[in-house]
């Protein structure tokens, strides 16, 4: 019996202008990530996309995997096509679920028709489907307020599906639907985070990173490919932009006053970061920073690494607390790897006594000792592309 999967698109922005936009962009991401796993036939009607497996041998579990990672997605479940005949509705549902049923106590069956032209009601459906379970797992009772399983029935236009339990989704927006913007991705736990949860709002993906070799060692660089190559699979893929930036720290702690060696680094990262977001069509700048976590992450210190730029820059991680970015870190399978100890080019030229209230014309002047220019556009020229898949 061939399984296939039922996505439910959510509610909320289907109600709006964007409807077609949505389901379109939803319906190409399912089908380019799906691809990879095998072939299969992805098709939207009456708000739900079904996703059919068209080779024998594809795993489903997968499959579900690669579902749960698409944003847009409120819930999906795993499901079985019958043919719409009530007798065959049964058999099947008695069959497709028979190692859910063995496994539970109690259950109840839900029907939902929405082509009135079959010629029972919802209750008779359900009364009919409950009465053959119950005689064919006889352990089972009903239970209607709290059951362990929850059979559905549903009855659409060309065929019955028979399910038990919805899957939750990744939820979002569908990636692409938002815009672009360009994550300034680090090694560490934070902007691997602050990436996919801006994904998860419908932005496409650049990655910008920053590599000082030899002070950073090609294994460092690795790192942050790796942790973009798991951000992808809930992203979808991107371009990754690896920046020469050894010359521009080199001068900072040749000219300028150490305690503002950091700010004037972040200042040069995003001046950098918005070049390279501009010419490739992103409207914004991502980081991992939140609010009090280090020096350069203070409200001083973050109004003059923002007097530098000229597009929104998005701080989804501002108000989160160490540990609930972990959470999310483990939850996308990122953290292991962020945890790995490469240095970073943030760490490389430390300053003992950086300033938690730098002001900015202060910071201005200790930048102006250095002829910026030509370093930025050095930068920009000699950066290295990759695709992230
Ligand atoms: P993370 O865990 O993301 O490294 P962090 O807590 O270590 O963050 P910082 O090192 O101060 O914080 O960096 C703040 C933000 O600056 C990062 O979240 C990231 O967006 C950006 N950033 C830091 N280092 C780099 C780098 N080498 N290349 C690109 N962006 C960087
Ligand atoms: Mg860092």
């Amino acid at each position: 019996m061939k399984e296939i999967l039922l996505i439910k698109l959510g509610e909320i922005v289907l109600k709006g202008l964007n409807r077609k936009n949505f389901e379109d962009t939803l319906l190409r991401t399912l089908r380019r990530r799906l691809a990879k796993i095998g072939s299969f036939q992805v098709k939207a009607s009456q708000s739900t996309i079904t996703v059919k497996p068209m080779d024998d041998d594809i795993d489903m579990d997968d499959a579900v995997l690669c579902v749960s990672r698409v944003f847009g997605i409120a819930a999906f479940a795993r499901a079985c096509k019958a043919e719409k005949d009530l007798e065959k509705i049964k058999e099947q549902a008695g069959e497709y679920l028979r190692e859910t049923l063995e496994d539970a106590k109690t259950f109840k069956v839900e029907s939902k028709r929405s082509d009135k032209k079959f010629p029972y009601t919802s209750p008779e459906i359900s009364a009919e489907v409950g009465g053959y379970l119950l005689e064919k797992f006889p352990h089972l009772t009903v239970d209607v307020h709290d059951p362990d399983v929850i059979v559905t029935v549903e009855i659409r236009d060309f065929a019955a599906y028979i399910r038990a339990g919805l899957i939750r989704g990744a939820g979002g927006i569908p990636v692409g639907t938002g815009g672009k913007a360009c994550v300034l991705i680090s090694g560490g736990i934070d902007s691997p985070v602050a990436a996919y949860t801006m994904a998860k709002r419908g932005l496409e993906l650049m990655a910008v990173h920053f590599a000082s070799p030899p002070y950073t060692s090609e294994r460092a660089e690795e790192k942050v490919v790796e942790l973009l190559t798991r951000v992808a699979k809930y992203s979808g893929r991107m371009k990754m932009y690896t920046v020469p930036f050894t010359k521009i720290q080199e001068q900072i702690r040749e000219k300028c006053n150490e305690d503002y060696f950091t700010i004037i680094m972040r200042r040069f990262m995003m001046e950098i970061a918005q070049r390279l977001a501009a010419d490739k069509g992103a409207q914004a700048l991502i980081t991992g920073e939140s609010l009090g976590q280090v020096a350069s992450q203070t409200i001083g210190a973050i109004a003059c690494t923002d007097a530098v730029c000229r597009m929104p820059v998005f701080r989804p991680l501002l108000g989160m607390d160490k540990e609930e970015i972990i959470e999310i870190s483990r939850k996308i399978d990122t953290f292991e790897v962020s945890i790995q100890p490469f240095e970073d080019c943030c760490t490389v030229f430390t300053p003992k006594h950086p300033r938690t209230k730098p002001m900015l014309e202060n910071v201005i002047a200790e930048e102006n000792k250095i002829d910026s220019l030509p370093l930025i556009e050095e930068a920009v020229q000699n950066v290295k592309v990759r695709d992230i898949v």
